[in-house]
């Protein structure tokens, strides 16, 4: 039975919208609509670290070819960290296995993600302004700013931390302040000297005193997407922070103040930042952010009373935001799509409320972990510990921590639990196997 004759809208078009339209075709949810608010497809920041647990999900839609085309090519480790006033190598996390982690553009993931969703279900400049049940023609009406409408069963935000699906939803909590500012840009390799080009030529991150600064090793020459993507973290107070949107933008001096006095590879770090800022149209300016989070809530769904087949459920951003310190927020979104939509199709009954149920008690005991680990491995990263940046910093011991998230194959997991829900479950493969 299952609900794929449900009309299902998607709720934004970030990375977890377009990663949920990739999982309905996957999965054979023929019937979907996405509405982004924005007049055009676009991602902002600094580019995405996209790791094994996600990367064996994008493989199966098809995708791995294209991503590889714009993405970075088996750098040498997983993340390298180094000592932030002398450059001096802590140590490194090695790989997870096959399919090691990707790093690229956002934008360009996002270009990957919707080249083989039909353009018939992407609608841009249709910012959500209300839900109300018809009980009428028994079905969602959705209410864009445009003034137009939109019938739907099924709605899914995927309209991120500050959604206002989550809010329709009753959900009154505040986002909570990280305590650091994010500063994002990126660096030309041939803005950098030799030494400091080969340095960034993987992941890594300069560990400070309540700040570090990461660099991902974003594309490759064969596309001309080789650049590095810089994320400064640095502790600062809120009081200081006068935007309302969160995301701003400030002078690459404000980040240099923060790492007078680091490595020489940060300083010319810095000065690529200042190059391209310069050569950009915001003369140099560089993207700051207030890093927010939610707490977890304790449910994500809520189903249309007396009817078994309608309901609205969040997806992504807006159900469990996290830190990015595990590079896990996209990764967990994309998971979630092919987890949802997996449920969806396949469901043997028509109760809704059960699938919601099932999919929930699947998803939240691993976003909620990843939610506090993501917490904790900031503090690591950033040296949040009275000695400050002391070497009895432990990369394989990070290594350890983090296995449970890359090694997960969340398709077996549906399977092997769902075995009572879906007809044949017990024959499907989950991802991993299915691609050995
Ligand atoms: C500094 C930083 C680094 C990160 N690095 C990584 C990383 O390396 N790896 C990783 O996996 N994750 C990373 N993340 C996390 C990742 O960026 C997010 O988890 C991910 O983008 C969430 O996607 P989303 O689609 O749920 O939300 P968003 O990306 O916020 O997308 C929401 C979309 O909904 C649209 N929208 C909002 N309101 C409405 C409305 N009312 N009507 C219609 N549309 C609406 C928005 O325009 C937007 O397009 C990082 C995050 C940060 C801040």
């Amino acid at each position: 039975m299952g609900f794929g004759n449900k009309r299902i809208a998607l709720i934004g078009g970030g990375l977890g919208g377009i990663s949920f339209a990739n999982a309905a075709l996957y999965a054979g949810l023929e019937n979907i609509q996405l509405y982004e608010q924005a007049p055009e497809f676009t991602e902002v920041g600094a580019g995405v670290n996209i790791t094994k647990n996600a990367n064996v999900i994008l493989d199966a839609y098809g995708l791995k070819d294209a991503m590889r085309w714009k993405s970075s090519h088996e750098p040498p480790c997983y993340m390298e960290y180094r000592n932030f006033k002398t450059g001096e190598v802590f140590g490194q996390i090695d790989e997870f296995g096959n399919p090691s982690s990707r790093q690229i553009h956002r934008a360009h993931l996002l270009e990957v993600m919707k080249e083989r969703v039909p353009q018939s279900t992407l609608n841009t400049g249709k910012r959500l302004t209300g839900i109300e049940w018809d009980a009428a023609s028994k079905e969602y009406s959705i209410s864009f700013q445009d003034g137009t409408v939109a019938a739907a069963d099924i709605i899914i935000g995927c309209d991120g931390i500050k959604s206002a699906v989550r809010a329709h939803l009753g959900f009154a909590d505040h986002p909570n302040y990280s305590g650091q500012m994010i500063y994002r840009g990126y660096v030309e390799y041939s803005d950098l000297s030799p030494v400091a080009a080969k340095e960034l030529r993987k992941t890594v991150v300069y560990r400070g005193k309540q700040r570090h600064i990461l660099t991902l090793p974003i594309g490759n020459e064969e596309s001309k997407t080789a650049r590095v993507g810089v994320i400064g973290f640095m502790t600062e107070p809120l009081e200081d922070w006068v935007s309302e949107s969160w995301m701003a933008k400030a002078p690459v001096d404000k980040l240099a103040e923060h790492v007078e006095g680091w490595a020489p590879t940060v300083q010319e770090i810095i000065e690529g930042l200042r190059l391209n800022a310069e050569r950009g149209p915001d003369k140099g300016l560089i993207l700051k952010q207030a890093l927010y989070v939610r707490d977890p809530i304790p449910k994500w769904y809520q189903v249309q009373k007396g009817e078994v087949g309608s309901g609205i459920i969040l997806l992504g951003d807006s159900a469990h935001s996290t830190l990015p310190h595990q590079g896990q927020g996209t990764c967990m979104a994309i998971e979630s799509g092919v987890a949802l939509a997996t449920i969806l199709k396949n469901w043997e009954g028509d109760n809704l409320e059960d699938a919601f149920a099932f999919y929930q008690s699947i998803r939240k005991p691993r976003t909620d972990k990843v939610t506090k680990t993501s917490a904790e491995a900031g503090k690591l990263a950033s040296a949040d510990v009275p000695e400050g940046t002391s070497q009895d910093f432990n990369p394989e011991a990070l290594r350890e921590r983090m296995k449970w998230i890359m090694n997960y194959d969340v398709l077996k997991d549906v399977y092997e639990k769902g075995a009572d829900f879906f007809e044949g479950s017990e024959k499907r493969e989950g991802l991993i196997q299915a691609q050995l």
